[in-house]
């Protein structure tokens, strides 16, 4: 058995550039294999470069990513989180890492990010009940901008501050800035089915520099300025290599192409593939905003098309094409049962209808037919 099946189409796989080799290649000749290196610096530096934030700290994943930047929020123990229930799971898993407990919000229809007006219902309820929340997890799903113009005044006016998970969201924009570059804290990752890859791997980013020294202390064991091992404050072992920072500095160099590569997924299916019976796709851009279509994602109508996403995903499935449902809300996983939950109803309704199919910026047009013509079997014009 080989490990890969290279005829099968995957929904997102790592997709390496000419570049990458040299810069694993000197960080072994020169011995920067650990524990850190000018791979790092000139990732980070990469990073502050392409986002316009000016310190950037790279971590091992962008789960990591986000437990940092929730701690330097000063979300603790017994705090509440507010947190988009359309998401994956490790958006909201660093809440529970802290000891907080997350607040689900639900999803509006256009981008299938945090809606505004449910947001402001949330801080309203939580107003009448002394309940504050410490902070305000914000999530681009799919590479989307979440409607941020009115979700940031929302914050600003209720005193909460905002962490932007953009793990999925490298290289989209709102208003011509990078996402990432909004909240007082910013997430990147580096996994290995994300626009980018370092085959594992995060970033925080943010404009305060204390911040940024304070989470690369929590990530190398928040070591005190001592000549021994001395320890005030509890760490974690959370850095990125130097040597997968060197992937991540040949892989930055592609960004630009592999956002146009990904959008004209996108395009082309939307384009071969709109007007068959309750298919549709999205979700769709915010005024200002460019995803960058990480994963392209259809919907079916079930008053329009008997075959469920399902049925959809078995049938791809047949001829060796991966697709994936999306997300799985938070409010409905067993892991937060009992979490407060505003709305629900268009988070749900998208997890139902909806499926994702294969993106990488790999993909030719001879893969594309693939997976269109599989889906014409099914659900005929
Ligand atoms: C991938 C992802 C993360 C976590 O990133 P890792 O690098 O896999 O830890 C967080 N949030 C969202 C929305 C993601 O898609």
């Amino acid at each position: 058995m080989h490990s890969q099946d290279y005829d099968r189409l995957y929904l997102s796989p790592p997709h390496l550039g000419r570049h990458e080799l040299n810069y694993l290649h000197k960080a072994i000749e020169d011995n920067w294999v650990a524990p850190v290196g000018p791979n790092l610096d000139g990732f980070e530096r990469d990073i502050c470069e392409a986002t316009g934030v000016a310190h950037a700290v790279a971590l091992n994943s962008g789960t990591a990513a986000i437990h940092l930047g929730l701690r330097l929020l000063g979300v603790a123990p017994g705090d509440e989180v507010l947190c988009p229930s359309f998401t994956f799971v490790a958006t909201a898993n660093p809440i529970t890492y802290l000891g907080a407990t997350p607040v689900f919000i639900d999803s509006e229809a256009q981008t299938w990010n945090m809606c505004p007006e449910r947001l402001r219902e949330a801080l309203e309820d939580l107003r009448r009940q002394n309940r504050r929340p410490r902070a305000l997890i914000l999530v681009h799903l799919y590479g989307m901008p979440c409607r941020l113009a009115e979700i940031l005044a929302v914050a600003e006016e209720f005193g909460v501050p905002v962490l932007e998970d953009a793990a999925e969201a490298l290289g989209a924009t709102y208003e011509g800035r990078a996402l990432g570059s909004f909240g007082a804290v910013g997430v990147f990752s580096f996994n290995g089915n994300k626009i980018l890859t370092t085959s594992g791997g995060g970033v925080l980013v943010t404009n305060n520099a204390d911040w940024a020294r304070q989470a690369l202390s929590w990530a190398t064991q928040a070591r005190d300025a001592a000549p021994y091992y001395q320890h005030s404050e509890l760490g974690y072992n959370y850095r990125l290599s130097n040597l997968l920072a060197g992937i991540g500095r040949g892989q930055m160099g592609l960004l630009e192409d592999r956002v146009k590569k990904r959008r004209e997924i996108y395009a082309w299916y939307q384009q071969h593939l709109t007007g068959l019976p309750g298919l549709s796709f999205g979700p769709a851009e915010p005024a200002g905003g460019r995803s960058n279509r990480w994963l392209s994602c259809l919907l079916l109508d079930p008053a329009a098309t008997a075959v469920t996403p399902e049925q959809l995903r078995l049938h791809l499935e047949t001829h060796n094409v991966e697709s994936r449902p999306l997300w799985k809300p938070l409010h409905l996983q067993p892991l937060f049962a009992g979490a407060t939950m505003y709305g629900g109803a268009v988070c749900t309704d998208l997890f139902t209808r909806g499926l994702c199919l294969p993106s990488g910026s790999a993909m030719k047009e001879t893969d594309l037919r693939r997976v269109a013509d599989a889906i014409r079997e099914i659900i005929p014009a």
